[in-house]
């Protein structure tokens, strides 16, 4: 379905972006991953689907290594036809305890990373009058949690500039749309549960229970692969008029 298509998904060595950039090479899209950590394994991963794929070591924080890495991707592949926005941190404290070296970290990975690359990437976007940019956000664009300040910030930050960029190109072929995830068990949630039963002196399973317990009705982990799934409906066909949703996968978590 995404044959001829290049799909660039930011922070997508790990977690949630390697599925996401897996289930795009199911569909024939070539990829351009990113993130940090060595990228030999993931980019062996895309690879084995079929696809061509690239690695670009760009720095999320930094808005000229953005620029660097989009021109990269359109030297290789001629240019971006998905843009996945995945690259993200956590830090969890109180407001008044929040290091402003995290606050700002978050807001420049968490939200401003997307801005830079979805306007450098919405030019040809729009000159092949055809383009996906999907921003991951979270639950945490639509719900609070305490102690989450920066990272409930950026998230409903993000929700806002995916609904302003599909605006802007809603009578074209670019659309854009929020996945909002649950918890899924990627690093930065597994160090959310050792730091819940480090605390609580708890077992991995017991800590693990208490935080799915807390929040996620269902008791279920979501998925990358089912996030994967969601992000291949929004590139096909069926997803030309989904344009500015905030779309939960959340096991019912904002539903309460
Ligand atoms: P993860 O830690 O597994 O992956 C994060 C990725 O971002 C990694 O590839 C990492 O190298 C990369 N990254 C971090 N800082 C970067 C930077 N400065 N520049 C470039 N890359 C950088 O985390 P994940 O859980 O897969 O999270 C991915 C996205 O999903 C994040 O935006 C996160 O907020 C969101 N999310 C996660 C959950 C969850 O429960 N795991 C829930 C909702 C939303």
């Amino acid at each position: 379905m995404l044959k001829g298509k290049t799909a660039l998904v930011t922070g997508s060595t790990s977690g949630i972006g390697l599925g996401i950039a897996k289930a795009l090479a199911e569909q024939g899209a070539n990829v351009v991953l990113n993130g940090f950590g060595d990228a030999t394994a993931p980019q062996a991963e895309v690879a084995a689907l079929g696809v061509q794929v690239a690695y670009h070591g760009a720095d999320m924080s930094k808005p000229s290594e953005i620029e660097d890495m989009m021109k990269f991707a359109a030297a290789k592949f001629g240019r971006v036809d998905i843009l996945v926005n995945n690259a993200g941190i956590q830090h969890v404290a109180k407001v008044e305890d929040f290091p402003v070296e995290k606050w700002d970290a978050i807001i420049a990975i968490n939200l401003s990373s997307a801005f830079h690359a979805t306007r450098l990437a919405l030019p040809a976007m729009k000159a092949a009058n055809w383009g996906r940019v999907i921003n991951i956000a979270s639950v945490h664009g639509l719900v609070a949690s305490a102690e989450k300040s920066a990272y409930v910030a950026a998230k409903h930050g993000i929700v806002g500039l995916t609904k302003v960029t599909a605006l802007e190109n809603a009578t074209t072929g670019v659309t854009c749309n929020a996945i909002c995830p649950g918890w899924v068990l990627t690093p930065l949630v597994q160090k959310q549960v050792d730091a819940k039963a480090a605390a609580l002196k708890l077992s991995n399973e017991e800590a693990t229970r208490l935080l799915l317990g807390e929040k996620e009705p269902s008791m279920q982990f979501t998925t990358p692969q089912e996030l994967g799934a969601l992000a291949v409906f929004l590139c096909s066909a069926a997803g030309n008029n989904v344009r500015g949703a905030a779309w939960n996968m959340d096991g019912g978590w904002a539903a309460q």
